[in-house]
């Protein structure tokens, strides 16, 4: 089964990789796809809106500084990296880290439900108002949702802001940190 699983997500990788060349800016302009990384038996996918320079010189996603501050919320939450699943609604960097333009989280969705359908995770965190967007209808904003439990259209999420927010506004550390406990212990209690 985790081989299974393992070998599903290592096939959606590389279908990623293959529908090169692309004409859809992020594609055609990355230096590398960043398709995700993590367990093929995660019970958490953090979700990410899109590469940034790090990642895209590495393939790996949140190796940057914003990952940097998301390894020390998982560390609050009491996990590891190698037992969740980390990506990206986006598996492209956009050019100078613009947000991604609509059709292009369209053009990269099925990528990121066939992900999602694989892992088949408990919880689902949205990183960021862009993330959480994909998932939740517009009324649901990040400052009233972060660090509780969503369920929307079947799916149970988990909101937190953007690590990035929080470097350029550090009055939201504390508040990141803080979720990042409530989101262990919602696990703990088997959310
Ligand atoms: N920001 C994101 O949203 N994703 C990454 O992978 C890195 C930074």
């Amino acid at each position: 089964m985790t081989a299974d699983a393992q070998a599903r997500l290592d096939a959606i990788a590389q279908d990623l990789r293959d529908h090169l060349p692309c004409s859809s800016e992020p594609c055609a302009t990355c230096t590398h796809l960043v398709p995700g990384t993590g367990s093929p038996t995660a019970d958490v996918v953090i979700l990410g809106e899109a590469p940034g320079a790090a990642e895209d010189a590495s393939g790996v996603p949140f190796v940057g500084t914003a990952g940097k501050l998301l390894d020390r919320l998982l560390e609050e939450a009491g996990l590891v990296r190698a037992e969740i699943f980390i990506t990206n609604v986006v598996k492209a960097r956009p050019p100078g880290n613009r947000d991604p333009r609509a059709d292009e989280v369209a053009h990269h969705w099925p990528w990121l439900q066939a992900q999602l359908d694989v892992l088949e995770a408990k919880l689902i965190v949205p990183l960021g108002r862009h993330a959480l967007g994909r998932f939740a209808p517009k009324t649901d904003r990040i400052s009233e949702v972060h660090g509780r439990v969503l369920e929307r259209d079947g799916l149970r999420l988990f909101p937190l802001y953007h690590p990035a927010a929080a470097l350029h506004n550090p009055s939201l550390r504390e508040t990141l940190a803080a979720d990042a406990r409530a989101l262990g212990a919602a696990l703990r209690a088997g959310a």
